[in-house]
């Protein structure tokens, strides 16, 4: 053990009292900024420094990123190398789960070769079965896949029953009620006759398994210590867990900022912060007050933002860092005006020393870039955007995953479906045979057995042989697996779809991807579990003088910093988006996604947004519609801020010169975005 612990200086007192805390429950909860990651890194430092084993540390973060960022942190920290703080167990819940359901799967009741399907996976199943039982047949309004999925999954992960959570999230289908619960009943049955889990299962059967006593005591016994950052955007299911891990040892950290708590469409429950004392008693609370990422001027409008919230329990901060600039709110006189504000910013900032990926810009919603993308490419600004439409959800990469995934688990429908598609020749209902024929054999090689139909007979035997290849495949090497699907589906993927050489690209990622791993398993599960966000993010050998500018949704911003923040399209519509505008519980979630967003910037930070958008439809017309300002920028923010117009004559102008067509458009609008 060593005892020398001069590196704890660089805490404040009560981060540091956090970070030495003894034995049982601990909560740390503060505003953005204020160091609560840092000290949960420095906590797991802290821990082995004083003689825990690293194996027996559970970390627990929203993104496997986070987590590999805070090992490393730990790591820097204390004087214990990497090779301690590489061996805590450290990821999302959900890889997490997978884990140890791998290690339980008997108890589990689960087939030792079960695979997980992503988002889009779990509503076409939800779809192949909603069609077996014809329901809704013929009724345009039956929900959609994606939403039947969305109730499935709001109901599990809340512990809720439907009626409630119909009424109020999708009240509009609840004359459906009992056709869903047939659906969902058989949904369920379906996934384990198949052996697939969603990702909401593989949280319920860890639940379940702590749920059983001894179960309980084994797995919980793995662990001395259970720590959780971003505490404010877990569900009720994951509360279950960490209870039923610390049933017989109740030593666990969390920490979380109410605040910022923006996760409520996948079920995530503000209450479990705010009952944390409650559920673990004895539970040592601890505030963090100051903040050390953004200047004070900074703050000062974060901190007015956020006022506006009803309900609130973390307090307000305060920063030393006293100089720096007012943030300014910028209207432009259109997107393409907002796209060349940013740009110009951007590179004077760069020309200053600030290098690109020091920079961010952030958005609500995946698509609100795009042009500002095209205008980054023009001027050959090179940028890596996080969240919206994910790599891993590129047909063709499904399509390459599909292959792995029948080898893997023979029983997976879905995968075969995708499979069996390239096939010329073979409709909807001879797949749906095929798909009993092997998952009754559990052996992919079984497609020799079945009679294909005439016309597809040529593809089926490429495709009876690649199966015999990859089955037998050399089991550690599964690049070489991926190598033998791509001669198989490169020409196919160049007849089904575009860009082709594009896609190439993609495919060949995969392959040196999966050259960093020694079974085809752990490859798909990292492929599905921790999918990486864009192409660039599995690189095999990035260049070490690469600069680039983050683009991200605010989502998939959390819990990161940069020196200078953009916000766009901070007008109302967009920030709070107009999906979320129905009752002030979803209002005030828009308004904490501002102030998750605008807590990003740690020096400068700019707000924009444009006067007018272009309708994109009738496109040889020039018509556009006026927006309003984001409702979140209130007098009292805007009084901290510095305005600024660009590209108009002024606000005051614009508004004199609005036609009546824009004024019946503006009318409409700010109706139907009214507070309540
Ligand atoms: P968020 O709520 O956004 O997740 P957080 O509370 O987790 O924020 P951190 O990301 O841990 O905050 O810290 C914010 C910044 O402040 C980081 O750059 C961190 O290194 C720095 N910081 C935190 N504590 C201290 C400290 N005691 N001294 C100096 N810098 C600190
Ligand atoms: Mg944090």
């Amino acid at each position: 053990m060593n005892n020398n612990l001069e590196w704890l200086d660089d805490l404040n007192a009560q981060q540091r009292q956090a970070v030495v805390h003894g034995e049982g429950p601990l909560l740390v909860v503060a505003g953005a900024g204020s160091g609560k990651t840092k000290t949960l890194a420095y906590r797991v430092a802290y821990l082995i420094s004083r003689g825990v084993p690293p194996e027996r540390i559970l970390l627990m973060t929203f993104t496997r990123r986070a987590a590999e960022e805070m090992i490393k942190r730990a790591a820097a920290a204390s004087d214990r190398g990497a090779h301690m703080t590489s061996r805590v167990w450290g990821g999302t819940f959900h890889s997490m789960a997978n884990r140890i359901l791998r290690m339980y799967n008997q108890q589990a009741g689960l087939p030792s070769d079960f695979t997980v399907m992503d988002e889009a996976d779990a509503g076409d199943l939800m779809n192949v079965v909603r069609h077996e039982l014809n329901l809704g047949k013929n009724d345009k309004r039956f929900p959609r896949k994606g939403t039947c999925l969305g109730i499935y999954s709001r109901c599990v992960n809340g512990c809720e029953m439907m009626e409630p959570v119909l009424t109020r999230h999708y009240p509009w289908c609840l004359e459906y009620k009992e056709a869903l619960k047939t659906l969902f009943t058989n949904y369920v049955i379906r996934k384990q006759q198949r052996g697939v889990l969603d990702y909401d299962d593989l949280l319920l059967y860890w639940l379940q398994l702590l749920n059983n006593e001894a179960m309980a005591r084994e797995i919980g016994g793995r662990f001395d210590h259970v720590l959780v950052d971003e505490y404010q955007d877990t569900n009720t299911v994951q509360a279950g867990i960490l209870r039923g891990l610390r049933r017989f040892n109740t030593n666990i950290t969390v920490v979380g900022d109410d605040a910022q708590s923006i996760y409520s469409f996948r079920a995530a429950n503000v209450r479990n912060i705010l009952d944390f004392p409650q559920q673990f008693t004895g539970a040592t609370v601890i505030t963090l007050e100051q903040n050390y990422r953004s200047v004070e001027p900074i703050l000062e409008t974060t901190n007015r933002l956020i006022s506006q919230s009803r309900e609130r329990f973390t307090k307000d901060l305060w920063s030393a860092r006293r100089e720096g600039q007012r943030p300014k709110i910028v209207t432009c006189k259109d997107e393409a005006a907002q796209d060349r504000f940013v740009v110009e910013r951007i590179l004077e900032h760069y020309e200053e020393g600030i290098p690109l990926h020091k920079q961010a810009v952030l958005f609500r919603a995946g698509h609100l870039s795009d042009s500002l993308e095209i205008e980054l490419t023009r001027r050959n600004i090179s940028y890596h955007k996080y969240g919206g439409l994910r790599f891993l959800e590129a047909a063709h990469v499904k399509d390459l995953i599909s292959f792995l995934r029948v080898v893997e688990n023979p029983s997976d429908e879905i995968a075969w479906f995708r499979v069996l598609q390239m096939i010329d020749g073979i409709g909807p209902a001879t797949a749906g045979k095929i798909i009993a024929h092997v998952a009754k054999a559990h052996d992919p090689r079984a497609l020799k057995t079945f009679k294909p139909p005439a016309a597809a007979k040529e593809g089926w035997a490429d495709l009876g042989q690649l199966m015999d290849d990859l089955v037998t495949a050399e089991e550690g090497n599964p690049a070489a697996q991926v190598q033998r699907i791509r001669s198989f589906y490169d020409d196919r993927m160049a007849l089904r779809y575009e860009n082709a050489q594009a896609r190439r690209r993609d495919l060949e990622h995969i392959e040196q991807v999966a050259a960093r791993y020694k079974s085809r398993r752990q490859l798909l599960t990292d492929l599905t579990l921790d999918p990486p966000n864009s192409t660039s993010d599995i690189a095999a050998n990035p260049l070490k003088d690469e600069d680039w500018l983050v683009l991200s949704t605010i989502h998939s911003a959390k819990g990161c910093e940069w020196d200078v923040v953009y916000v766009i399209h901070a007008s109302d519509g967009c920030l709070p988006s107009d999906m979320a505008t129905d009752n002030d519980r979803e209002i005030e979630e828009e308004l904490r996604l501002a102030y998750v967003a605008m807590t990003r910037a740690r020096n400068f930070l700019y707000v924009t947004w444009p006067l007018r958008y272009y309708q994109k439809w009738g496109s040889y017309t020039d018509k556009h519609v006026y927006s309003q300002m984001s409702r979140f920028l209130s007098d009292e923010v805007r009084a901290s801020c510095e305005m600024v117009s660009c590209g108009t004559s002024g606000y005051a102008d614009e508004m004199d010169q609005r036609g009546g067509y824009d004024i019946v458009e503006q009318v409409r609008r700010q109706i139907s975005s009214q507070w309540d």
